[in-house]
């Protein structure tokens, strides 16, 4: 039997002991809300009024005819409120934050895409909230730190180490052991200590139950295939969970960047640069040098380029559960060209990380197969970076304008 918190080798909870008790109080009110089915009933009733769930499986009809193979659906998680399936989990740990009877929420965040989700729950929920984001994600991101301030949050730009990601969850945990009583961090992925990579997961299996069900009523059997992109592993673990007890292949997609030899990359499981390692209170799979120390990571969806992933993922890796792919930046443009073209959808960048390798993979398959992409985000947030890499010259014009009123 593999200990509490642990997956195989992976997970644990590596934690400063002034914490202890924090995270026995959330694995306690975790483990009730797991066995309370009035939770999951109060949790899906919430996600049905606020965030337009269940979230459809669209029938890509067109891009299905294009490959000649398999059928091909989307999971439509872009359709959530605040555009992502990030609203599942930060809403599901809203319900367990008012049961603790605490009245602060903290985050970090990378491309704000998180932040701006638990800025919108801790407005709903009346929760004052603090989000840390590296210095130099405030500057590239701006749109979503409006977006948050707006909300009420305090955006805290962090100016450590390289002032991204990673070092906002270290100001995250600063901020946690010294405000423990009335605070709850809110993770972003699963990934971090136990409990957050199996609850994380849990709140994003609605998901998965949800395709399950969808696929066989409108397909009449289980899919062959699910494909979903893997940042920090959450939107993976949401869609893969209905499937995992099935026969049905599952295949995650990780950041390919310029190419797995280019060391511009964020491929933690399909490449040969990540190593075992125990940083931000867990263990997995990391891009780190000899030393421990992290490496710079690339992709062109900021999403998908932590350093880490989910200690559930490093598993079923081991396992063979789940097989791992990657996609580089310019498959990614083309399969959201060809996405948006076909049928009049826009995934995130980091969802066409999916759909790439599917699209790989469909006229492989017969006809009668079945496969789902988890489209875990809307590309509306990347009109910057999508503009850029079209090298739309309207765009630049329309930029170049904006800023020239400002200058007046
Ligand atoms: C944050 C994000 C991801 C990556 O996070 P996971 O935990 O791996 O799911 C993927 N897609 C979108 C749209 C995101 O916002």
């Amino acid at each position: 039997m593999t200990r509490k918190g642990f997956f195989g080798h992976w997970g644990g909870a590596y934690i400063p002991e002034v914490l202890h008790q924090t995270f026995r109080q959330l694995q306690e009110e975790y483990d009730k809300a797991r066995q309370d089915p009035s939770f999951w009933q109060e949790y899906t009733a919430l996600m049905a009024n606020y965030s337009c769930r269940p979230t459809p499986l669209t029938y890509a009809a067109n891009l299905s005819r294009h490959f000649g193979g398999a059928q091909i659906y989307i999971k439509r998680e872009d359709l959530n409120h605040t555009g992502a399936h990030k609203a599942n989990n930060v809403m599901g740990q809203g319900l367990l934050v008012q049961r603790m009877g605490k009245k602060r929420v903290i985050a970090e965040t990378g491309a704000g895409q998180h932040g701006m989700a638990t800025a919108t729950m801790a407005a709903k929920f009346g929760f004052a909230c603090t989000i840390y984001m590296g210095e130099v994600d405030v500057r590239r991101q701006r749109p979503n730190v409006f977006w948050m301030e707006k909300m009420g949050a305090t955006v805290v730009p962090v100016k450590d180490g390289s002032r991204t990601l990673k070092d906002a969850i270290n100001e995250a945990f600063r901020d946690w052991v010294t405000n423990l009583d009335d605070t709850h961090y809110v993770f972003g992925t699963a990934c971090g200590p136990a409990p957050f990579p199996e609850m994380v997961s849990w709140f994003q299996s609605i998901i998965g139950r949800e395709a399950a069900r969808q696929i066989v009523e409108q397909h009449g059997r289980l899919p062959a295939r699910v494909y979903a992109c893997v940042g920090g592993g959450s939107n993976a673990m949401g869609v893969f969970q209905g499937f995992l007890n099935d026969d049905v292949e599952l295949v995650g997609v990780e950041a390919g960047g310029h190419g797995l030899d280019s060391g511009l990359h964020a491929a933690r499981l399909c490449g040969r640069d990540a190593s075992p390692g125990v940083a931000q209170g867990y263990k997995t799979m990391f891009l780190q040098n000899d030393d421990g120390q992290m490496l710079e990571t690339h992709s062109v969806a900021a999403g998908l380029d932590y350093v880490g992933v989910s200690p559930i993922l490093s598993d079923l890796a081991d396992k063979k559960r789940v097989r791992f792919e990657s996609a580089t930046d310019s498959e990614v443009i083309a399969a959201l060209d060809l996405t948006m073209r076909l049928e009049g959808i826009i995934p995130a960048l980091e969802s066409s990380h999916a759909f790439v390798q599917a699209f790989k993979e469909a006229s492989d398959l017969p006809n009668n197969a079945a496969i789902i992409i988890n489209m875990s985000g809307r590309g509306d947030k990347d009109i910057f970076t999508i503009a850029h890499a079209f090298d739309d010259p309207s765009w630049k014009e329309f930029i170049i304008a904006r800023a020239d009123e400002y200058r007046k």
